[in-house]
């Protein structure tokens, strides 16, 4: 042949062989006389069809076939060298232009017939539909006749899908791996293949999300293709075929189709997938950390913004805003229940004369202090909040003048009789107390109040007068 490709699959044949072939196979002496004259039979193969056939990284014959040739030289008794080829179609150039002796794998096709002759076929399968798992059991291709399908090019199970199902839209594509991941893009609805190569094309290429939805009355029966000028070789391939044992047959079928495919299975998809849902989920958490926690702050200055808007900041009291609010509330329970309420307003007698002799430092204090005695010592109901520099105001619910007068006068006498660390004097004040009048407003009532301390102060200051 003059290859320089040539590869030796088998050497090891026993000086017995010949001997066993012609007793066993039970060789013409024209068969016998042939094989005599032959060194080697040179075999050309698909390289990429695994489970059934391919050629490794190391440039060696592998697959279910590879196991079938292995056999079938030791039973022959010749080597069997391997042609390699870079694909399908040159095989079938190769073999036409008698490069290699047989095809590890044929089928009978008429446009194959003036250069190859095929054996009786040894591996039988039906052919099978992987589709998405969503599809419903599909019994009959005629059922889904409508749809786009995805099959190997150049692959002999074409032609036969073809005649079987004239006009059925079926794209071509260069590889099985191809065909599977079209379907799972959906943009073809199956790929149709043996199920042995389905199953082996997905594992291998971590395809997870297809099934087999279907399994065609169609078989792919595959023989030995011999070049049609050596019909003795086709004669010699069929006693091989049929004296191979029914155990022998499934021995090989079984350990290609079982324990090698979860040796080859290729699992860096599924871990590449994992590794980008582990940083898409780490990302989204960092995310949701980094939102949640913009959300707690804004939250808190939210809180503080409402807080600030109606208290005060020296004392922390309520401000003349929030009292406000406050006083309208009362109006319309009085209004509702006619429930009686009263206000103090409060003024801190010579409180000039208190910033002038310790600072407004100290002031403040005062003014704080005095705010939390009246916060603490007054009634839940009553809410109390500062007025203005050195006044404070009381809204006093469900109160009258003489209740009303009563808490005043408690709170003068607390601040008359506390010891606010001054020397010299102590610090009083002054209150004005008035209960709402029916129809007036709420300045109105304000202003007698306003009235009333005042008249406190004229009247020596440190008193509780009623309007
Ligand atoms: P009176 O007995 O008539 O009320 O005399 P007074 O000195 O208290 O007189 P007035 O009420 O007119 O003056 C209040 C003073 O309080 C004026 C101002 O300097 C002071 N003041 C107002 N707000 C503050 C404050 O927030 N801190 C300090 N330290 N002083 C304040
Ligand atoms: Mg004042
Ligand atoms: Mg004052």
């Amino acid at each position: 042949m003059g290859l320089q490709f040539l590869l030796l699959l088998c050497s090891c044949i026993s000086v017995s062989a010949p001997l066993y072939a012609q007793q066993i196979l039970n060789l013409t002496a024209s068969e016998q006389t042939f094989l005599d004259k032959l060194d080697e039979i040179h075999l050309c193969t698909d390289p990429d069809w695994m489970p059934y056939e391919g050629i490794d990284k190391y440039g060696q014959y592998t697959g279910i076939m590879s196991s079938f040739h292995q056999v079938w030289s030791e039973m022959i008794g010749k080597p069997v060298v391997l042609v390699k080829t870079s694909s399908w179609d040159e095989s079938l150039k190769f073999i036409r232009e008698k490069k290699c002796d047989v095809l590890s794998s044929a089928q009978d096709i008429p446009e194959r017939r003036d250069y190859l002759s095929v054996t009786n076929p040894y591996i039988s399968y039906s052919l099978a539909l992987a589709t998405h798992p969503d599809i419903p059991f599909i019994i009959n291709l005629a059922q889904v006749k409508d749809k786009k399908f995805v099959m190997v090019k150049d692959y002999a199970a074409i032609k036969l899908i073809k005649n079987n199902y004239p006009g059925l839209n079926i794209v071509e594509v260069n590889s099985a791996v191809e065909g599977l991941k079209l379907v799972e893009r959906g943009m073809a609805f199956a790929f149709i293949d043996t199920v042995p190569s389905i199953n082996y094309q997905m594992l291998a290429h971590g395809i997870s999300h297809l099934k087999i939805s279907g399994v065609l009355i169609e078989h792919y029966n595959m023989s030995v293709g011999v070049r049609k000028d050596l019909p003795l070789l086709l004669s010699i391939y069929n006693k091989v075929i049929d004296a191979t044992s029914e155990e022998k047959r499934q021995q090989i079928l079984n350990n290609w189709l079982s324990v090698q495919l979860q040796y080859d299975a290729d699992y860096s998809l599924l871990w590449k997938l994992l590794a980008g849902l582990f940083i898409i989920l780490m990302l989204s958490l960092y995310r949701y950390r980094v939102i949640h926690r913009h959300n707690t702050e804004l939250k808190a200055v939210n809180k503080k913004l409402v807080h600030m808007s109606k208290n005060d900041q020296l004392t922390g009291l309520p401000n003349r805003y929030y009292l406000h609010e406050a006083f309208q509330e009362a109006l319309q329970t009085y209004h509702r229940y006619q429930h009686q309420f009263s206000v103090i307003i409060i003024d801190i007698d010579y409180f000039k004369k208190v910033n002038d002799t310790h600072g407004h430092v100290v002031g403040d204090e005062v003014i704080k202090k005095i705010a939390d005695m009246l916060s603490d010592n007054l009634r839940d109901t009553d809410i109390v909040g500062r007025w203005g520099g050195e006044e404070f105001l009381i809204i006093c619910p469900e109160t009258d003048n003489a209740g009303a007068k009563a808490v005043a006068e408690h709170m003068r006498q607390l601040i008359a009789d506390a010891d606010f660390g001054l020397k010299p004097g102590n610090i009083t004040a002054s209150f004005g107390v008035t209960e709402y009048n029916k129809n007036e407003s709420v300045d109105e009532c304000i202003k007698r109040a306003d009235m009333a301390l005042y008249r406190a102060k004229e009247l020596g200051r440190n008193k509780t007068i009623v309007f």
